[in-house]
């Protein structure tokens, strides 16, 4: 690089520094990238599973947030999880997608999503983001599958490349964003997949005022520790359809027929339930999630604000006629080299304030080295210039 470049990006990188501290309470030294707050009725809650003995997978709280979660998503089925990463799972055996299949997955996202295709044997299929989303582009999808993708009646979608099934697409809202859904939708139509949508980061985010996780086939959500509310783990499966509901709930439970003292399974199944000790923690933090979101609204806009006018830098806003959680901020610097985003990630952490690049892309992964994809030049850009900011609600100021 030459040495003028690298002063100027130096001297970018302390401005930044500069409006990122400012974003972040003086007394703090050490900042969280996403902590969990737990003020409300958790302890009374877990305390009752204690006291009651009811800790395990059936109890009261597993079926109060399931109904809960239904209500708040506005879906008609919620079947609670014990991580979101099952729930990909499930989800993709219950649009059908088979072993020696292909699933079209973001090559920006976490490592879940593309393990939940590997679990039931099929091969991700990788597609490139939008730079305003962060999610999947879905005009380069359209334009890629007219490239590859045949519709065959009767058999489904044929990649002419790989003479494979393409059995669904999963979408994904990058940290908390929306992805377009009505185009990914209008995608999936004309070759007639299956939408999955991995809504892990997006509880309390809408797309044209409808809760995202309620447009696809299936919608699945998580509760690990990191994400805006938790049940220490935990994830769901979001449906409107009945039959698909049943299923989700006879797979996620053994196969189990239901019975008072028999043990009868019809199938091999999985042991996939939420704990209710982890619902009872869930209900307690959904009780809490407008005011977790109005936090989190609160530190986007602070980041918003400090970083106006920076020429160098932009922050990661929501999409228009979005309504995002603002579960992670997001910085995308300019240089595209790397540099200053190895620089702030180094100067940053070394203060005690917790930032992250984006996860390593999917294609990039050992186990995924060599996967079917299309050029995925955004995605490769992020990688060298999203830098993920404190963004727990804590951070709020009406906390
Ligand atoms: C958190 C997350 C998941 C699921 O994670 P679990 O830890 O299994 O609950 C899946 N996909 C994405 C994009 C995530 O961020």
């Amino acid at each position: 690089m030459a040495a003028s470049t690298e002063k100027r990006n130096s001297e970018s990188c302390d401005l930044i520094l500069d409006r990122l501290s400012k974003c972040i309470p003086a007394r703090a030294d050490n900042t969280p990238l996403h902590a969990p707050t737990f003020e409300g009725n958790e302890w009374l809650y877990v305390k009752d599973c204690l006291d009651t003995g009811w800790v395990s997978s059936v109890g009261k709280y597993v079926d109060l947030f399931e109904q809960r979660l239904s209500e708040y998503t506005g879906s008609k089925y919620c079947i609670a999880t014990c991580n979101g990463t099952a729930a990909l799972h499930m989800a993709l055996i219950l649009v059908g997608v088979k072993s020696g299949d292909e699933v079209i997955i973001p090559d920006l996202t976490f490592v879940a999503t593309a393990n939940a295709v590997a679990y039931v044997g099929a091969v991700p299929q990788l597609a490139d983001i939008s730079p305003v989303t962060l999610g999947l582009d879905p005009t380069k999808l359209r334009t890629w599958l007219d490239e590859i993708a045949e519709l065959k009646p009767g058999v489904g979608t044929i990649n002419r490349k790989t003479g494979r099934r393409i059995s669904a697409v999963v979408a994904m809202h990058t940290f908390g964003h929306p992805v377009e859904l009505d185009e990914i939708l209008s995608v999936c139509n004309q070759f007639g997949l299956p939408l999955v949508e991995d809504a892990a980061e997006s509880i309390g985010s809408y797309y044209k005022s409808k809760h995202t996780g309620t447009f696809g086939k299936i919608g699945t959500l998580s509760f690990n520790g990191n994400k805006t509310i938790t049940t220490g783990g935990g994830g769901a499966i979001l449906t409107d359809d009945a039959i698909i509901a049943k299923r989700a709930k006879h797979l996620t439970t053994t196969a189990k027929k239901p019975h008072q003292w028999h043990f009868s399974h019809d199938e091999v199944a999985y042991n996939y339930r939420l704990p209710n000790i982890n619902a009872a923690l869930g209900c307690a933090q959904l009780e809490q999630l407008d005011a977790f979101l109005e936090k989190k609204r609160e530190v986007a806009q602070r980041y918003i604000k400090q970083f106006h006018g920076a020429g160098d830098v932009r922050v990661l806003a929501e999409p228009p006629g979005c309504r995002s959680n603002y579960w992670l901020n997001a910085l995308i610097l300019s240089d595209e080299s790397g540099a200053s985003l190895e620089r702030l990630l180094q100067e940053t952490n070394g203060r005690g304030i917790q930032t992250r690049p984006v996860w390593d892309l999917m294609h990039t992964l050992p186990a995924f080295l060599g996967v079917p994809k299309m050029p995925t030049p955004i995605a490769e850009a992020a990688a060298k210039t999203v830098l993920c900011v404190p963004s727990s609600a804590s951070l709020g100021r009406s906390l």
